[in-house]
């Protein structure tokens, strides 16, 4: 068995805390996994770990942003692809700019969330240009968390 199979646990597998103001996190965390496919790397703002898990306080921006953004179905991991090119593709438009896109899709898993704005899980893939504006905006977040 392949250990790209394995999904990333989470929250349970790294320390709690915000990555981007480091304060302790509570029960309240929004949580999203990015799997960036062949084509793409993880976009600047994303911890090399491609993980994220926020306090409510730097995770309102981004859930404002995120119920903007338009899941699509779970993807299809398979032992032969890597979960970002199952993402990109069970995508067939970028989820946030709806335009369509080749091979370079960054799949974003939400699996925790604040409030109730947003599903409880749920599957994302952008198109390159939307990676990269997601990255500025998350770093942009980052740097007013850290004042
Ligand atoms: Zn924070
Ligand atoms: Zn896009």
């Amino acid at each position: 068995m392949s250990s790209q199979l394995s999904k990333p646990s989470g929250i349970q597998s790294r320390t709690l805390s915000c990555t981007f103001c480091d304060c302790l996190l509570t029960e309240r965390v929004l949580a999203l996994q990015t799997y960036p496919s062949e084509g793409t790397t993880v976009p600047a703002g994303i911890p090399d770990d491609g993980g994220l898990t926020l306090c409510p306080e730097c995770a309102s921006e981004v859930i404002e942003l995120l119920t903007s953004w338009h899941p699509h179905g779970e993807p299809r991991i398979r032992a032969d692809a890597t979960i970002g090119d199952a993402y990109a593709e069970a995508a067939a438009n970028c989820s946030f700019c709806t335009n369509s896109f080749d091979d370079s899709g960054l799949g974003v898993e939400l699996y925790r969330r604040v409030g109730n704005e947003l599903p409880a899980y749920a599957n994302y893939t952008l198109c390159e240009h939307c990676q990269s504006v997601f990255g500025e905006f998350l770093q942009t977040i980052a740097t007013q968390s850290h004042p």
